[in-house]
C-alpha cells in the first residue's frame, strides 16, 4: 500500500499534471495507466492482508460508471476517458457498450457510483441519452450525468438532456477535460459554482438554438423546385461492368495499408493536427511519433498474423429518381425493384441561389428515359478486433487494446477508400492509373459514396434497406437496433457517378418534409421524427 499511495500515485500525479498543463498528451496518459495497472495488479497479492487490516481499499476519489448506451457500439473515446480518470484516483465501472438505461440506473444505484457517464457515437444514441436523463428523473436520482461522444454536443446537451433532469448534466468535450468536470463535481467547496456555471451557460445556449431554430425554412415544394438541375447526357452514364453484388471475402490487409488516412488515427487520441506534419510539431510531435510507432507495430503484426479479417460486398443498379426516392431494379428493363432509399432535401434559406440538394439530384430522374445506376457497398475490418482487444485487457493493457480498435477503424475506413476506388474503375468512369493517395485522401475524383447518418443522408435507419440490399448479413456486419453496424470499424454507403455529385448538409428541415418522408417510407411522423430529431426545424408535438 505504500508503494501504491506513495511513488505510483505520486507519479500519475506527475503525469496528470503534466497533462492537464498540455505538456503531456493521451497516448502518454494511457501509457502511464497501464505502467501504474500492472504495478498495483504485481503488488496486490503481497497486500491483501495489508488491506484487510487498513480496513479496505485505499482512498478512491469516486466511483463513476461508464457506459456506451442502448444501440451503440462505439467506445474508443469512452475507454480512453475510463483510463484517464482511473490514473486519477478515480473506480472506473465500465459496462462496456449497448448498455440499456435499466442496467445503467440499477448497476448505478447497487454499486454506490457517484457519477454516471454515457457516450454515444450515432445520432440516435442522442434521444437516448435523453430517455436515460429523463429515467434518472423518474427515479428521482440526484447523480451528475456527463455526456460525451463524436455526435454529442454543447447544444444539444443544454437544449435536449439538462431540461429533462435537474441535476448536474454536463457535456464533456474530451478525455483533457474530464478529469476537471469530475473533480469540480466532486469538490465539496467548488461543485455548487460549478453547478451554476454549469447551468448559465446552459441556459445561455438554449436562447441561442431558439434564435437558430426559428430561422425561417423554405416550404419543401419550393425547395424541391430549386434543387439542383443537374446535366444528364447518355454520355456521362456508363454502364457498370456488372448488376447486382459482389462479395470480397477475405481483403488481405497489406493491400490495405497505403490507403489508411492517418490523420484521424491521431484524431481518436486526441493529437490534433494534419498527418504527416504532425509528427513534426513542435509540442504534440514527440508524443504523435511515439503513437505512430507504436501503432505501425501493432498493424504490422495485425497483418502478418492475420488477427483481423476484412469483408466486403459491393455492387450496381439500374436506378432513377422518382420525386425523391431512388429506386433500384435488378434489371436494366427497370421492371423488377429491388430497394428504395428515401431522399431528404435542404430547406434552410439560402443567401445566394444556389440550389436545395437533394442526393436525388444527381440521378437521373424517371421522366428522363436516361438509363443511369447507382452503387452501394458496406466493408468491415473489425472481425477479430473485440477479441483482440479482450485479449490485451487480460494482459492490463489498455494502451494496446485501444490501439486495435482505433486501427481496427483505420482499416475499414480504408478499405472504403480502395472498394470506391475499384468501383469507380468498374463503372467505367475511371481510369485504371488515375489518381495518387494524396488525391484519394482529399477526395479529388469524380462520384461520392455518402454513408447514412451523415449529413447529406442523415436518416440511420436508411441502413435497414442497405444492408438488406448488399446481404451484408453474408459477410459478418449486422445492425443494432438503432442501426449501428457492428462490428463497429464498419463503412457503408451508396456509390454515386455524376459529375456534380457532392457532400452537402440537409441541415433543418420542416414539418411538411417530415410527413411527405413518412408518406414516402410509410412511417408515422413520430417515428420518423425519433430518427430525425437533430435535423428537425420545429419542436415535434410528441417530444416525451
Ligand atoms: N478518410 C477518412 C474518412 C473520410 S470521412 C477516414 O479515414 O476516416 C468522409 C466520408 O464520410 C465520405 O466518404 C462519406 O462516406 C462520408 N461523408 C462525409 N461527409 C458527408 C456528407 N455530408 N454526407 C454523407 N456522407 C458524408
Amino acid at each position: 500500500l505504500d508503494v501504491i499511495e506513495g511513488p505510483l500515485m505520486n507519479g500519475m500525479k506527475t503525469v496528470g499534471d503534466l497533462f492537464g498543463a498540455g505538456k503531456m498528451f493521451l497516448p502518454q496518459v494511457v501509457k502511464s495507466a497501464r505502467a501504474m495497472k500492472r504495478a498495483v495488479a504485481y503488488l496486490l497479492p503481497f497486500m491483501e492482508q495489508e488491506k484487510a487490516e487498513s480496513g479496505g481499499a485505499s482512498r478512491s476519489q469516486g466511483k463513476i460508471l461508464m457506459a456506451t448506451v442502448k444501440g451503440d457500439v462505439h467506445d474508443i473515446g469512452k475507454n480512453i476517458v475510463g483510463v484517464v480518470l482511473g490514473c486519477n484516483n478515480y473506480e472506473i465501472v465500465d459496462l462496456g457498450v449497448m448498455v440499456s438505461t435499466e442496467t445503467i440506473l440499477r448497476t448505478a444505484v447497487e454499486q454506490n457510483c457517484d457519477v454516471i457517464g454515457l457516450s454515444g457515437l450515432i445520432t440516435p444514441s442522442l434521444d437516448e441519452m435523453v430517455s436515460v436523463a429523463r429515467e434518472m428523473q423518474r427515479r428521482g436520482m440526484k447523480l451528475p450525468l456527463l455526456i460525451g461522444g463524436a455526435t454529442t454536443s454543447r447544444q444539444h446537451t443544454a437544449v435536449k438532456i439538462a431540461p429533462e433532469y435537474e441535476a448536474s448534466v454536463v457535456h464533456v468535450l474530451d478525455a483533457s477535460r474530464a478529469v476537471g468536470v469530475v473533480s469540480s463535481l466532486r469538490s465539496a467547496g467548488d461543485h455548487l459554482r460549478f453547478d451554476a456555471q454549469n447551468r448559465q451557460e446552459q441556459a445561455r445556449l438554449r436562447e441561442l438554438h431558439k434564435v437558430k431554430r426559428d430561422k425561417p425554412l423554405v416550404p419543401l415544394e419550393l425547395a424541391a423546385r430549386s434543387g439542383l438541375r443537374a446535366e444528364f447526357r447518355a454520355e456521362d452514364l456508363p454502364s457498370p461492368a456488372f448488376i447486382g453484388t459482389r462479395d470480397i471475402d477475405d481483403q488481405p490487409l497489406d493491400e490495405l495499408v497505403p490507403y489508411i488516412d492517418w490523420t484521424f488515427f491521431f484524431t481518436a487520441w486526441e493529437l490534433g493536427g494534419k498527418f504527416p506534419e504532425l509528427l513534426d510539431h513542435p509540442e504534440r510531435g514527440p508524443a504523435a511519433r511515439e503513437l505512430f510507432e507504436n501503432g505501425k507495430r501493432l498493424l504490422d503484426r495485425i497483418v502478418k498474423q492475420k488477427l483481423l479479417t476484412a469483408r466486403g460486398v459491393f455492387g450496381f443498379w439500374p436506378a432513377h429518381d422518382d420525386a425523391g426516392d431512388l429506386v433500384l431494379f435488378a434489371d436494366q428493363a427497370r421492371h423488377s425493384e429491388v430497394a428504395r432509399f428515401s431522399m431528404l432535401r435542404q430547406q434552410q434559406m439560402k443567401t445566394d441561389d444556389k440550389p436545395f440538394l437533394s442526393l436525388s439530384d444527381f440521378v437521373a430522374p424517371r421522366s428522363s428515359g436516361l438509363l443511369d445506376h447507382v452503387g452501394a457497398f458496406a466493408v468491415t475490418a473489425g472481425l477479430g478486433a473485440d477479441e483482440l482487444a479482450k485479449s490485451f485487457e487480460r494482459e492490463l493493457d489498455d494502451y494496446q487494446a485501444i490501439l486495435v480498435k482505433a486501427l481496427a477503424d483505420r482499416l475499414a475506413e480504408a478499405f472504403a477508400e480502395k472498394l470506391h476506388r475499384d468501383a469507380r474503375k468498374a463503372w467505367g468512369y475511371e481510369q485504371a492509373s488515375a489518381d495518387s493517395m494524396d488525391d484519394l485522401v482529399h477526395e479529388r475524383y469524380r462520384g461520392i459514396r455518402p454513408a447514412f447518418g451523415y449529413p447529406a443522408c442523415p436518416d440511420h435507419s436508411e441502413k435497414r434497406t442497405l444492408m438488406r440490399l448488399l446481404g451484408a448479413d453474408a459477410i459478418g456486419i449486422e445492425l443494432t437496433e438503432h442501426c449501428a453496424m457492428t462490428p463497429a470499424a464498419s463503412v457503408s454507403g451508396l456509390y454515386f457517378a455524376h459529375p456534380e455529385a457532392r457532400y452537402f448538409n440537409v441541415g433543418r428541415i420542416d414539418r411538411d418534409q417530415v410527413a411527405d418522408y413518412a408518406r414516402r417510407k410509410a412511417l408515422s411522423v413520430a417515428e420518423v421524427e425519433r430518427w430525425l430529431g437533430p435535423n428537425l426545424g420545429y419542436e415535434p408535438k410528441s417530444s416525451s
